[in-house]
């Protein structure tokens, strides 16, 4: 039978799909020897079989029964013995860490008989008592039985009036008796009974309510965000209570052993004295920096100090802790892995291999594409010397303005961007988190709601800015007022606001790629860890990157950033502007002489076209693609056309030109044209098109040899389905470039895209004909789907998602599965037909971290992405290769 429950010296930290990952590090600390309260995980599995049966789960309550026997033993309370109780804490904890969005009771084991045992433990100490009572009920009522908060905080709110005071401290014990009284009549109020006064009934309500967290809606809009799987569960971790609001000596923190915002090493974290745990993440009261625990109590803080370098050398990687001191006795009650922002995890990870803590390889999966992507944003100009209006905390990076929304709904609701004002956001904000451009609180520090959960989405946050007083629709700060609707600009990296939109620049990072980076910043260590990771990642890479671009101007920007060639040259984009009138005399053309002038007239623009291009690439190869899409987009639309003849008839002018045109747009109609007449079936249908292009382009080679270049062409020909479609295109091009090229020594390559499915099943026979192949994904995605691309992404992808058919659009990252198992059947076959076949992508697939990695571990040659992904796929195909060899050598 399974075990679902472990005693915290049975679990480690490795244990995180068992026992979620508060769970396994609690054990993990526990087994390091370091001071935390006892206490036991009852596993995910427990929680998923519990949802799936919608009621209680053979076998837990007896292993529940016999860990907790072996917790009060080893406590020497009993759970809630009036005289002297054993109170626990019930907290959820999931594999995935998901600050905030599931529940936790503290202090189970309190009733009217055991509030005053526990007092009476505590010395006579009646607030406390009553403290810790007032906030079970509150915590249970919310968690529980859905109990509205915001009640008990009204309850609160009037107490603290009634006695004229500010601060939750200064209500002494007779008001917090008083204070209980309120809270059960609350809680009979929207229970209809009254708070359960049964221990082990708390208990185990409690742990069911925490199972059940897991499908509160919220969790699940967290994990749609955040891509975790829905069918995890959560553990659940009963953990004897210690407590830190015992008085002046005892109090409750957060920490950091890195700056989680820049990277940089040093003492970071909130500290609250009196207070226990949720007050510090709350924002309730503001916080101490935690450098001043040093003078409140000297030996906790050096004992958490050397803590913190255990965990760190332990998991070699920044870790945050909660902890509590009781009555000058320090306990840890959480560690992680923390989340970072992306500056911080490019830092981090270089810090960490300087020293010696990791290797490069390692330091390779401690960064993403997404982060180098999030890097790469631009930042605020403050050339023109904006004045702050006023200053909070920086909690997440970014340069963000937008209109002042006060609520999530107005967010939601508003077009156009927002900022989110609020006093401190909680769970039931997030869905106005998403929709708007940044987050700006009064109130909590960089472990507040709103700062972790902007820094998981890469959204920009200032946090604690308490100069401000937010009201219901505006704002004032020394004096100004802000109202709803106005504009204003928020630094997620310096925590500066100001009034109105300030311009923005680009990112140091994108200098460094450019090659233009002022040289004061040379030196900053988030540019050198950058230097550093990308150096390593090409290293290792086996994908190279290349980049799609149809201008010289394109290629030389990618090529700073590292492209190692063009995967994707388009040539229809050349067809536009000035040529377009070129472009319909072709298509328009009465006979073919008519046609043979406006190819030629065509011929010498593109060949100029394309010894850029070569140029620009000189020594790199570059794939033009002949021209795909149907020819009719080059000319006005049915509708436009239509209106203008009839218009004209009508007032009896004629229009020749107009109405010729018309009948060849109504000749050339296609009810479905991206299955129409495009890509290579315009190479057969229309003489001397593909021709054109392939003399234009051999000729643009021969004359940069001749300038001493070093050209490396590869034509590249679309929408192929049967080999004898390339066979005949390619017939004609080679006799062209035979003819072109003579013995300039220039080389031109001939392959084709795989992108109708027929072309991946029959692969091997196109490998006949082709010298390289890529896989033109978006295609072979609508293909595969039948998806038309333009329709289906608003029609009803949506629904898609919620019904989890899949995960991500198959647009975005590549379907594994179905599109996916087209590109290895292909890249098989047509390697085993010609051995050493060039295989490319050259779909916005190519820049997708995910679909990266799947090209990697199909052994294709190359991914083509836009300019500005071509870090983002380096960096990528770099790690890729890291984690296919398994590296775990510290
Ligand atoms: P979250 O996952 O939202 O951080 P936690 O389970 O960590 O929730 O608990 C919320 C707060 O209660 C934390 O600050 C934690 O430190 C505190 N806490 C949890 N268990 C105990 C305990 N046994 N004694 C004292 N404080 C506790
Ligand atoms: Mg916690
Ligand atoms: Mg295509």
């Amino acid at each position: 039978m399974a075990k679902f429950v472990y005693d915290f010296a049975e679990g480690n930290k490795d244990l995180k799909d068992l026992l979620g990952g508060k769970g396994a590090n609690l054990a993990e600390m526990t087994n390091l020897g370091l001071p935390v309260p006892a206490g036991f995980t009852i596993t995910t599995e427990a929680c998923q079989r519990y949802l799936a049966a919608g009621t209680h789960v053979d076998g837990l309550d007896a292993e529940i029964d016999e860990h907790l026997a072996a917790l009060e033993r080893s406590m020497g309370r009993r759970l809630g013995d009036p005289a002297d109780p054993l109170l626990v804490s019930v907290r959820s904890g999931a594999k995935f860490s998901m600050p905030g969005m599931m529940e936790t009771v503290l202090n189970v084991g309190l009733n009217d008989e055991s509030v005053d045992g526990l007092s009476r433990q505590a010395g006579g100490n009646d607030r406390f008592a009553w403290d810790s009572y007032r906030r079970l009920i509150q915590m249970f009522g919310k968690t529980v039985c859905d109990v509205p908060g915001s009640e008990f905080e009204e309850a609160l709110h009037a107490a603290k009036v009634a006695k004229g005071v500010k601060d939750d401290v200064q209500l002494d014990a007779d008001d917090l008796k008083g204070l209980v009284g309120a809270y059960k009549k609350v809680f009979a109020k929207h229970t209809g009974h009254d708070f359960p006064q049964d221990p082990r009934q708390q208990l185990d309500l409690a742990i069911e309510a925490v199972f059940r967290s897991w499908n509160a809606d919220r969790a699940v809009l967290y994990r749609r965000q955040e891509r975790i799987p829905a069918d995890l569960g959560t553990a659940v971790n009963v953990v004897a209570m210690v407590f830190g609001n015992l008085g002046p000596d005892s109090g409750t923190g957060v920490a950091f052993t890195r700056d989680p915002a820049t990277g940089e090493s040093g003492i970071y974290g909130d500290y609250l004295q009196n207070a226990q745990g949720e007050d510090v993440v709350a924002g309730i009261r503001n916080t101490l920096p935690l450098a001043d625990l040093e003078k409140i109590d000297k030996k906790s803080y050096d004992e958490l100090l050397a803590i913190m370098a255990t965990l760190e050398g332990h998991y070699h990687d920044l870790c945050d802790i909660e902890f509590t001191i009781e009555r000058g006795k320090l306990w840890m009650l959480q560690t992680r892995v923390g989340k970072r922002t992306a500056a911080a995890a490019f830092t981090i990870a270089a810090q960490l291999v300087d020293e010696g803590m990791i290797d490069l390889d390692e330091a390779l999966t401690r960064v993403s594409g997404a982060q180098l992507a999030q890097l790469m944003f631009p930042r605020f100009d403050l050339s023109g010397d904006p004045t702050a209006i006023t200053r909070g905390v920086g909690a997440s990076p970014g340069a963000a303005y937008g209109k002042v929304v006060f609520s999530s709904a107005e967010a939601v609701a508003a077009d156009g961007p927002v900022i989110l004002v609020r006093r401190e956001t909680n769970p039931d904000d997030l869905p106005g988190m998403i929709a708007a451009q940044g987050i700006l609180t009064s109130r909590g520090g960089k472990t507040s709601h709103a700062a972790v959960v902007a820094r998981g989405m890469g959204k920009t946050c200032v946090c604690g800015a308490d100069e401000i007083e937010v009201g219901r629709d505006q704002f004032t700060v020394g004096g100004q007022v802000v109202r709803a609707g106005d504009v204003i600009s928020i630094d997620g990296t310096t925590g500066r606001v100001y009034l109105g939109e300030v311009p923005v620049r680009p990112s140091e990072v994108v200098q460094y790629f450019e090659g233009d980076l002022d040289p004061a910043l040379a030196n900053e260590p988030l540019v050198a860890a950058v230097h550093l990771l990308m150096t390593h990642a090409d290293s290792r890479a086996a994908l190279k990157v290349r980049t799609n671009a149809d201008t010289g101007a394109d290629a030389a920007r990618a090529r700073r950033f590292g492209a190692h060639g063009i995967g994707l040259c388009r040539t229809e984009h050349m067809f536009l502007g000035d040529r377009r009138e070129l472009v319909e005399r072709l298509i328009l053309a009465p006979n073919p002489a008519e046609r043979n002038d406006a190819l030629a007239a065509l011929q010498p623009l593109q060949r100029a076209d394309f010894l850029d291009i070569f140029r620009e690439m000189n020594g790199l190869p570059v794939t033009v693609r002949l021209i795909d899409p149907p020819l009719h987009e080059f000319l006005p639309s049915l509708e436009e056309l239509a209106v203008q003849v009839a218009v004209a008839k009508a007032r009896g002018e004629e229009n020749e030109r107009d109405e010729r045109m018309l009948s060849a747009v109504r000749r050339m109609h296609e009810q479905n044209p991206m299955l129409g007449l495009r890509g290579v079936r315009l190479g057969l249908v229309i003489p001397g098109l593909f021709a054109m292009q392939v003399r234009a382009i051999a000729e643009a080679a021969v004359a940069l040899a001749a300038e001493g270049g070093h050209p490396k062409p590869e034509i590249m020909v679309p929408l192929v389905g049967a080999v004898q479609e390339l066979e005949t295109v390619r017939a004609e091009a080679e006799r062209i470039i035979a003819e072109v090229v003579g013995d300039s020594g220039v080389e031109v390559l001939i392959g084709t895209m795989i992108e109708v499915p027929r072309a991946a099943l029959t692969a091997g026979q196109i490998a006949e004909a082709a010298e390289f192949f890529s896989f033109g994904t978006n295609d072979l995605t609508q293909m595969a789907w039948g998806f038309s691309r333009d329709d289906v992404e608003g029609a009803f992808f949506w629904r898609y998602l919620e019904l989890g058919i899949f995960g991500i659009s198959p647009f975005e990252s590549i379907d594994r599965d179905g599109v996916g198992r087209l590109v290895r059947i292909a890249a098989a076959e047509g390697r085993a037909t010609r051995p050493g076949l060039k295989l490319g992508v050259c779909g916005e697939h190519g820049g997708d971290p995910e679909s990266v990695h799947f090209f990697h571990e199909v052994g294709l040659d190359y991914v083509s992405c836009s300019p500005f992904r071509v870090p983002v796929a380096r960096l990528e195909a770099g790690r890729a290769a890291v984690e296919s060899t398994g590296s775990d050598h510290r």
